[in-house]
């Protein structure tokens, strides 16, 4: 089973026909790094679907040819995925599309559910039949048999998602309208913007609206469905309704300001990059060191260790270089494998490093494997002292709303304790952001830090535990 993942979602609407595949390739591109798996697109060009789909990334894709084989539309949505463990496969790759009845359906999901088994059991106890073993098809399959039942999408989506629990941001596309519905606590990011010609946008992160010229509008918010459509006069309008809900506090997931989002995206008016640099100051001032170089793990290490520079007068110096061209080293098969793509990926430039006493930031330590690395290759390049600073705090819980945070079995944080993995990764110190500190990074909004308190705000089930954990169910079966 596919439980877990994290993506991007992007969609268009239009009054008159434009290369909207196009367009969604600009949004989709500026969202790859929610995920590398598979991307997909589907293109409305007034009610006949065209959908491209495949494992790879958007370059690879979209190639000329069959962006140039996509018919001009009013409308289209698209989806970047990351999905790791069994979940390769093509058939799991969105926007999942559906026809019924009624009319056609395409859908675009960011986060997981915490109740798919249990809804997709009860769908196939009442004879529906699923093709993938994605959540997506479930939600799919709930909006269309309330569809059925009721006159409007908007109606079945409001109902549709009184069923789900957990992290869901949709965009849904149907042949004469495109609603952005975000869940109750907001877990995972959604916003929506204009470009100047009145067509609407709605995307994971602000970065896609910029790269398609749209002026943000502001985010979905928690249990909120934004309803683009045509009125009377020919213009794209929007609505804003609720999906039937309980009012719940926001909680977003932090871990889209400390690694997830690209810095230059907005997320409920708090921008990453600012986010960062907080954490940053905050641990400097927490977790001081005697050292002559501030250095960060590129990418999501960066801002942070601006921050920890500024707020500690210790010169920011380049001291990593990445090569752009490996892919990420956490979803490599296995351990022997996870540590070599670290030395691909990371190079240390030697005449910044010798002879330094250091202090090193990243984002997160999760098994350990990337710190040990970049410890070793430090030292290797005449580092004197390595004083390792992480801008989150331990991970001590795996995520179940659509983070690849894995099993409490492989995290390093679960088992030991600071002066432990400091011990492990070849540290001289290590000191992690406090809980605390959340609250600055994130201005105040309300968030989700369940994998570093365990405090769930959706409970997960326990066949949700095992079927992630212990893989009782086999992709494609
Ligand atoms: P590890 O090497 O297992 O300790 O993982 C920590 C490294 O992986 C950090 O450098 C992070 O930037 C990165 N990372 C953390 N969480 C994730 C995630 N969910 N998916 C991919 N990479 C991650």
């Amino acid at each position: 089973m596919s439980i877990h993942e994290e993506c991007g979602v992007f969609g268009i609407f239009g009054t008159h026909k434009d290369d909207m595949a196009g367009l969604c390739y600009y949004g989709l591109f500026s969202l790859q790094h929610r995920g590398q798996e598979a991307c997909g697109m589907v293109v409305n060009d007034d009610g006949v679907f065209t959908v491209h789909k495949d494992l790879g990334l958007v370059g690879e894709v979209f190639s000329d040819d069959v962006l140039a084989g996509l018919p001009q539309g009013n409308a289209a949505i698209a989806h970047v995925r990351y999905g790791t463990t069994g979940s390769n496969c093509k058939e799991n790759a969105q926007p999942m599309t559906v026809n019924h009845l009624n009319g056609r359906l395409a859908v675009a999901h960011n986060g997981n559910l915490t109740n798919t088994l249990s809804l997709r059991k009860n769908l196939e106890q009442d004879g529906a039949i699923f093709h993938t073993t994605s959540d997506t098809e479930v939600i799919c399959t709930c909006i269309t048999r309330q569809r059925l039942k009721c006159s409007s999408i908007e109606e079945a989506v409001s109902r549709a998602c009184a069923s789900l629990e957990g992290a869901y941001s949709l965009v849904i596309m149907t042949s004469t309208k495109m609603i952005a519905v975000r869940d109750p606590l907001g877990l995972r990011p959604l916003v929506f913007g204009v470009r100047e010609d009145g067509s609407y946008v709605a995307a994971s992160e602000t970065c896609a609206l910029e790269a398609v010229h749209a002026k943000g509008i502001r985010d979905v918010g928690p249990g909120e469905m934004i309803v683009f459509s045509v009125n009377e006069s020919g213009k794209a309008i929007y609505e804003s309704k609720k999906i039937i809900c309980e009012k719940q506090p926001q909680r977003t997931c932090v871990f889209e300001y400390i690694y997830f989002s690209r810095p230059d995206s907005v997320i409920d008016g708090v921008s990453v990059h600012q986010s960062r640099i907080t954490a940053g100051e905050i641990l400097a001032q927490t977790y001081p060191a005697d050292a002559d170089i501030v250095i960060g793990v590129p990418d999501s290490g960066l801002d942070a260790a601006i921050g920890y520079a500024k707020r500690s007068h210790i010169p920011y110096e380049t001291g990593l270089i990445k090569n752009k061209y490996t892919g990420r080293s956490f979803i490599a098969p296995n351990q022997q494998l996870r540590s070599d793509t670290v030395r691909l990926k990371l190079s240390p430039i030697k005449s910044v490093v010798s002879g330094q006493r250091i202090v090193l930031i990243d984002d997160s330590i999760v098994r350990g494997t990337t710190s040990r690395r970049i410890v070793e290759l430090l030292r290797e390049a005449g580092a004197k002292e390595i004083h390792v600073r992480i801008s989150s705090p331990p991970f001590r819980h795996p995520c179940f709303y659509g983070v690849d945070i894995d099993s409490e079995e492989y995290l390093i944080a679960t088992h030991h304790s600071i002066e432990e993995i400091a011990k492990m990764i070849g540290a001289d110190s290590l000191a992690f952001l406090p809980l605390h500190a959340l609250e600055k990074m994130t201005c105040g909004r309300g968030y989700c830090c369940a994998c570093f308190d365990g405090d769930y705000p959706v409970p997960i089930p326990k066949d949700m535990r095992k079927d992630r954990f212990e893989g009782n169910i086999q992709e494609g079966v």
